[in-house]
């Protein structure tokens, strides 16, 4: 008996839509991909990287983690990255953090939840660099929502940070890093304007020197 029958019909409803509107459409994905963006996110089920910004398989290369985090010694991150970059030769990187952000909240607070308060530490180190700005928000919820705009500027700067990224624009491979924030209430997005397209942008101290 199959497990799980509600999802292998919904699947054969699926493949039957894109079918009928295009009956050459998987032989056609399964040739190639050429997505023209990388999406950093969150694995929080209600935010669905290409749902939100209206794109097809094959148009977007996606990674999600728990509160879109991007340390700079994660192998599944940097494999991601140096994937899309070097080999899709991808243009745009998006970070995109989410208001509402499990994640960020468990940060906040003090509750042990297990393997994953190590992951998150990452995020308090965000509030303790912005710890000033942050303690001075007196509305909890306000500071929650900035904490969450934080973590992903953060974010971004840590993808720049990376040997793969300024290794692209070393060779002359035009690539922007972007921070956005998905809003669960409405559905939208919102730029934090702390795009990032040139190493000049970077601070001295994690500029590398590359080989050529
Ligand atoms: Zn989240």
């Amino acid at each position: 008996m199959q497990k799980l029958k509600i999802l292998f019909n919904k699947n054969r409803e699926w493949v039957e839509s894109k079918t009928a509107k295009n009956p050459a459409y998987f032989q056609q994905m399964a040739d190639a991909q050429d997505p023209q963006y990388l999406w950093i996110g969150c694995s929080d089920s209600r935010v669905p990287a290409n749902e939100i910004v209206g794109l097809e398989p094959g148009e977007l290369f996606v990674h999600r983690n728990v509160a879109n985090l991007f340390p700079h010694t994660d192998f599944n991150c940097l494999s991601v990255l140096e994937y899309a970059v070097d080999l899709l030769k991808i243009q745009h990187v998006i970070v995109c953090g989410h208001y509402g952000c499990g994640g960020v909240k468990a940060a906040m607070e003090d509750h042990q939840l297990g393997l994953v308060d190590n992951w998150l530490r990452n995020i308090r180190d965000v509030y303790a660099r912005f710890k000033e700005e942050l303690d001075a928000i007196p509305d909890k919820k306000e500071r929650y929502q900035r904490l969450i705009e934080l973590n992903v500027m953060q974010q971004v700067l840590n993808v720049c940070h990376t040997t793969i990224v300024q290794g692209a624009w070393m060779r002359g491979q035009p690539l922007w890093i972007h921070g956005w924030v998905y809003d669960l209430a409405t559905g939208m997005l919102k730029d934090l304007d702390c795009c990032v397209s040139s190493i000049d942008q970077v601070e001295h101290i994690y500029r590398i020197r590359l080989k050529g």
